[in-house]
């Protein structure tokens, strides 16, 4: 026991009203098969460590947002990231990255760097939860000063073989970045607001935090249907709040009320900026995801993608 720690403040808006949507105890059959499936490629799940403790997710009124109520501790957490998720995957994954995925990614730091208005070498970067460092790796292509934080030591140690600095957590406030990207990462920590807060406080005068966390409209049905056995990426999969992994599912609101209790002021690309740097023009699919997603993330506010400054 105390592998995981319960969490009883809401983790976007430390309310303490959210209520229970739905909960199944670890060593439910039907959770016991999940895991095993999602970390078969791994070194194997310790079922041990999660005896006694359940899956509840929470939904907080005050906030909209979703969160499940007992996350891993710092030790399992190091352990779930290290062991039980195939230590060997990113090279497979990273065999299999598409163009279009460096594409995107150099896309959205051409936009970035376009906004901050400074030429890409006076820009000071930091990608935190960097994983395997492809987006910091982009960032330094583009000419940036690029510095990066982790948890994983496997990721870490990546980072250092390709020569990017890293820094720790406590030395991020006052480092005075013009850029903190943080993409797919608040959804795994505890703690998201204590995290903005502190990312803030990391900034330059006039620097930006980038947040991209997925989005899900119908997680609420989903859970209702409550299919285990749905593979990620399918019409009924749970992986938006995937156990032990996923801690957080946002909802636009939730980001606006995020900003607001740390203070910051929200920002947007402009569409003409988004449209200019767009790449990757090829295929109808691209072609359409170039052209609408501006004003989708725009006007239609959705997306999960933000950007703060300090206030
Ligand atoms: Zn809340």
């Amino acid at each position: 026991m105390g592998a995981m720690i319960p969490r009883d403040k809401c983790p976007f808006c430390e309310g303490t009203s959210a209520r229970q949507l739905y909960e199944i105890a670890y060593d439910a059959p039907e959770m016991r098969a999940y895991l095993e499936s999602f970390y078969a490629s791994g070194e194997g799940v310790d079922h041990a460590v999660l005896a006694g403790c359940s899956y509840q997710v929470m939904e907080c009124p005050a906030c909209a947002g979703l969160y499940q109520h007992h996350v891993p501790g710092d030790a399992l957490m190091l352990e779930l990231y290290d062991k039980w998720i195939d230590p060997a995957a990113p090279l497979k994954r990273k065999a299999g990255n598409p163009l279009s995925y460096y594409a995107s990614a150099s896309a959205e730091i051409m936009q970035l760097l376009s906004l901050l208005g400074k030429p890409p070498g006076q820009v000071k970067v930091l990608d935190f939860g960097s994983g395997w460092n492809e987006w910091a790796l982009a960032a330094r292509g583009l000419g940036c000063e690029v510095t990066v934080c982790e948890l994983s030591e496997t990721r870490l140690a990546h980072a250092r073989a390709h020569g990017l600095p890293v820094i720790d957590y406590a030395a991020i406030a006052g480092a005075g970045f013009d850029l903190i990207n943080t993409e797919q990462v608040l959804e795994h920590v505890p703690d998201p607001l204590v995290i903005v807060r502190h990312l803030l406080g990391g900034l330059a005068q006039g620097g930006m935090l980038k947040i991209s966390v997925p989005d899900c409209d119908d997680f609420k049905q989903r859970l209702k249907r409550a299919d285990w056995t749905a593979p990620k990426g399918s019409k009924h999969s749970l992986n938006p709040l995937a156990p032990l992994e996923h801690l957080n599912l946002f909802r636009p609101e939730t980001l606006a009320t995020m900003a607001r209790l740390a203070g910051a002021r929200t920002r947007k690309v402009p569409v003409a900026t988004q449209l200019r740097n767009a790449t990757h023009w090829h295929g109808a699919s691209r072609i359409a995801r170039n052209l609408v997603m501006p004003f989708w993330r725009n006007f239609a506010n959705r997306k999960n993608y933000t950007l703060l400054s300090r206030g």
